[in-house]
């Protein structure tokens, strides 16, 4: 971890040369109705599960849901306030989006962590107990023309999941042209990102941390892709999108 003062500016200035020597750009993006789609009013805080913890089961088993939400979670929403305190980021009047699309700036932990709790808590509301199988109106509409068919864009996304090497995350963007994107990005890291290859709106994200399915399906990513359709909140994604 780079604790010092010397070599955090080396790393914002070295962060900073890859921005530009990949040629990130760093327009506005789309941006949703507030962080969490009407999920809480302070966006920094870990909210409650917006069901049991058994509620996907058998997708996704209950001791999972304890451990990922309870410990894991819970130690990037810590970690994240412990960074904004150190770091002087105002939680009370600052948004957490603003963040991430600055986090060059700031250090690895805090990359690390504000990454991590916006992941967790846009990805429990992505999931949710047998609410339905497809999208529905405006999104069902736009995966359609984006990506062909529900199935395709079904498959391009497993491959993303399925292809991310190591820990992270395959999403559903929309991108600062309106369009729909399908990507995957490493380790806590997210579209809203100044320093991510993948840029969007996150409109669907699924973690593939070994730590969300490792218990019941070990080595076997691929089958927690395929049962986790099964408890996709298409309701949460189609207001996530149509906030655009
Ligand atoms: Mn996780």
């Amino acid at each position: 971890m780079l604790n010092n003062h010397t070599s955090r500016r080396k790393f914002i200035a070295n962060t900073g040369k890859a921005a530009i020597a990949t040629g990130i750009s760093l327009t506005a993006l789309p941006s949703l109705a507030n962080s969490f789609n009407g999920f809480a009013a302070n966006p920094f805080v870990q909210q409650p599960l917006p069901y049991e913890t058994k509620a996907l089961e058998p997708v996704i088993d209950t001791l999972t849901m304890e451990i990922h939400y309870g410990k894991h979670a819970k130690a990037y929403a810590t970690n994240l306030a412990d960074a904004c305190a150190a770091e002087k980021f105002d939680t009370v009047n600052g948004k957490l989006e603003d963040l991430l699309h600055n986090i060059s700036k700031y250090s690895p932990k805090m990359r690390n962590n504000g990454g991590g709790h916006y992941n967790h808590e846009l990805f429990w509301q992505c999931m949710g107990p047998a609410i339905g199988a497809k999208p529905e109106g405006k999104l069902a509409d736009a995966i359609n023309q984006s990506f062909g068919s529900f199935d395709a864009f079904k498959t391009q996304f497993t491959d993303a999941g399925k292809n991310r090497f190591g820990s992270g995350w395959a999403w559903l963007v929309i991108n600062a042209d309106k369009k729909l994107v399908i990507g995957s990005t490493p380790n806590q890291d997210n579209p809203l990102m100044d320093i991510s290859e993948l840029k969007g709106n996150p409109l669907l994200g699924l973690d593939v941390w070994e730590h969300a399915y490792y218990l019941k399906y070990q080595n076997k990513r691929p089958d927690y892709i395929n049962n986790w359709w099964n408890v996709v909140n298409w309701r949460f994604v189609e207001k996530r999108f149509e906030s655009i």
